[in-house]
């Protein structure tokens, strides 16, 4: 009873807002890449719960070693250290190049950002932070403010000292949106490269470096930068952007973050985390979501340096590293090798942005395609020439259609422009071409 009155409310009983979809969709069951609502339909999930089940829904390895913990222990506090906590951090750890070896276990990506925050002030005695515009690092009432995606913005100011530096985002310019029809570096919508960006590293670079002269303060705490951005709908940074820009904040005294949240445990596939791809060693990396495929897990990788900043004070976090996370997020690492998943996101991932982009040269409203293993955006316009985002309502026409013939893909970008598309990682080559049999079908009813 209560499930049909929440139907016909059409709304989220927790938010109270309107669900996703125009109708609620009721999902009770799942197994690897496959959801099923209360009616008995079978979805092909390519979100997974907005990137965060990793190696695929119910994974019978991560259910066994959940359930053997389940019956054992699942929680001490911090008070106390166990087995399932020492193996974990000796394993993530080993993930990492030296001096990255001190972890802090949190229990999501925003409190991972919180304290990565609150460490970077104290190691640096600095104040200010700089993020990216179009960037999402997380809601608590602190990473707010390190958050520059619009439509998680609220209309007070939650936290001081973030400045948010231009996007990195050359399809829509550097000022992720509105400015970008009238901005000085238009010309960049004509590179030529297979990813349609390289013409725009020269002028990128440049501005970020008048950006940081002109609009970031000369002493700071740090830079928290995804190394693709994700709510953003899968941006990516012009070649050596993230280099630079890691050698400016270092210049002002400043700590380089990296936020994996949405990026690590080998999501884009040619690396296990994507600062990789950007040849730069962060001094901190944040990672949330994939780390336990679902199971409320975060950590702060960091140098005994950085974490000597605490003092004498005790971070105290009561769930934060409890042995059911640490046996949950273990057996994803473990999984995440024995099925080799990073090489799969690689390979499937490779294979669908090639007939991606087949369908961006075929219709006039897919103004850009563009990823890294299964991070992948798909950016809709009203046509190429204009390169204005396509309205909410023709989004969700499409979107609807999508999900309406068996598929659950994901929405971002500023204005809500961009399809994503971040499955569990464990998808084959079969399910793309399922998805894209579905996704022309979408854009060419619309478009007819
Ligand atoms: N950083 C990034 C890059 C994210 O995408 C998110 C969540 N979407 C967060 C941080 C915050 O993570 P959580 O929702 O687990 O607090």
């Amino acid at each position: 009873e209560r499930m049909v009155e929440i139907r016909q409310q059409n709304c989220n009983p927790m938010t109270m807002k309107v669900t996703y979809y125009k109708k609620p969709v009721f999902i009770h069951q799942g197994h690897m890449q496959w959801l099923w609502d209360v009616d008995g339909r079978r979805y092909l999930d390519l979100f997974a719960g907005v990137a965060t089940v990793s190696v695929g829904h119910c994974h019978p390895k991560v259910t066994e070693a959940t359930q053997r913990q389940l019956k054992r222990l699942c929680h001490t506090t911090n008070i106390y250290v166990h087995p399932p906590l020492h193996e974990y951090v000796e394993k993530l750890a080993s993930y990492f190049p030296d001096p990255l070896k001190v972890i802090y276990l949190t229990n999501s990506g925003s409190e991972a950002n919180d304290l990565a925050m609150l460490m970077a002030r104290l190691h640096t005695g600095n104040f200010d932070i700089i993020t990216f515009r179009g960037s999402y690092h997380g809601g608590t009432q602190q990473t707010m403010g390190l958050t520059s995606n619009s439509p998680y913005k609220y209309p007070v100011a939650t936290t001081s000292g973030c400045t948010h530096a231009m996007s990195p985002d050359v399809f829509r310019g550097p000022w992720g949106g509105s400015h970008c029809r009238d901005s000085p570096v238009q010309t960049i919508r004509e590179c030529s490269c297979a990813q349609g960006h390289c013409t725009a590293n020269d002028l990128y670079i440049g501005q970020l470096r008048e950006t940081f002269a002109t609009s970031v303060p000369s002493r700071i705490a740090g830079l928290f930068a995804e190394p693709i951005q994700g709510m953003g709908g899968a941006v990516q940074y012009p070649r050596d952007y993230l280099k630079e820009a890691y050698q400016l904040v270092r210049e002002r005294g400043g700590l380089c973050i990296a936020d994996e949240v949405q990026t690590g445990f080998g999501r884009t596939g040619s690396h296990f985390w994507g600062f990789q791809g950007h040849d730069v060693i962060p001094d901190m990396v944040t990672m949330a979501k994939g780390i336990g495929n679902g199971f409320p897990m975060g950590a702060v990788v960091t140098t005994p340096a950085i974490a000597a900043s605490f003092g004498k004070a005790v971070h105290f976090n009561t769930f934060g590293g409890s042995p059911l996370a640490c046996a949950v997020s273990s057996s994803v690492l473990d999984t995440i090798q024995e099925d080799g998943t990073q090489q799969n996101s690689l390979k499937v991932g490779t294979y669908l942005m090639k007939q991606l982009a087949d369908l961006r040269d075929q219709y006039e409203i897919i103004g850009d395609v563009r990823g890294k293993g299964l991070q992948i955006g798909v950016e809709m316009v009203k046509d190429k020439a204009s390169r204005d985002p396509l309205p909410p309502e023709a989004m969700s026409e499409i979107f609807e259609h999508i999900k309406d013939m068996g598929v659950l893909i994901g929405k971002g970008g500023v204005y809500g422009q961009t399809f994503r598309i971040q499955p569990p990682m464990c998808i084959t080559e079969e399910d793309v071409d399922f998805f894209l049999a579905v996704f022309n079908k979408a854009v060419q009813s619309y478009t007819d």
